[in-house]
């Protein structure tokens, strides 16, 4: 677990999340500050700090349990996301997925500086 890892608390069950999925190696809980109609986060249960000081073959299941989440929220348009370093824009140093969708409609793009 990372010190004091706000995302390894939500694993832990000691911060409380809306949880919408889970595994035994991964975690799938709604942001507390979405952008998006949906908005979803999904973690490895194992702390990794970002994308890149993660194993790739943490992905490969990942990619399948984030596929599952889909399903669950039963979207099939949608928009993934991570923010890797300071200068990507990542605040939580625990690797993440944002899961970003608009059911029914679609997701803008632009200038992100
Ligand atoms: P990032 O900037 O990529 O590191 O994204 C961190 C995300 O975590 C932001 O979208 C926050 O709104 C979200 N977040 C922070 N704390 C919590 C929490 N306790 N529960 C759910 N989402 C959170």
């Amino acid at each position: 677990m990372g010190n004091n890892c706000i995302f390894c608390q939500i694993v832990a069950g000691e911060i409380p999340s809306k949880k919408v999925l889970e595994d035994d190696n991964f975690l799938a809980f709604h942001d507390i500050n979405p952008v998006a109609p949906v908005h979803i986060l999904i973690i490895p249960k194992t702390h990794y700090p970002n994308f890149a000081q993660t194993p790739p073959e943490v992905f490969t299941p990942m990619a399948e349990f984030i596929k599952k989440v889909a399903e669950k929220v039963g979207v099939t348009d949608y928009r993934l996301i991570t923010n890797n370093g300071k200068g990507g824009g990542q605040e939580v140093f625990h690797l993440h997925i944002h899961f970003i969708a608009n059911p029914g409609g679609t997701l803008k793009w632009g200038k992100l500086v």
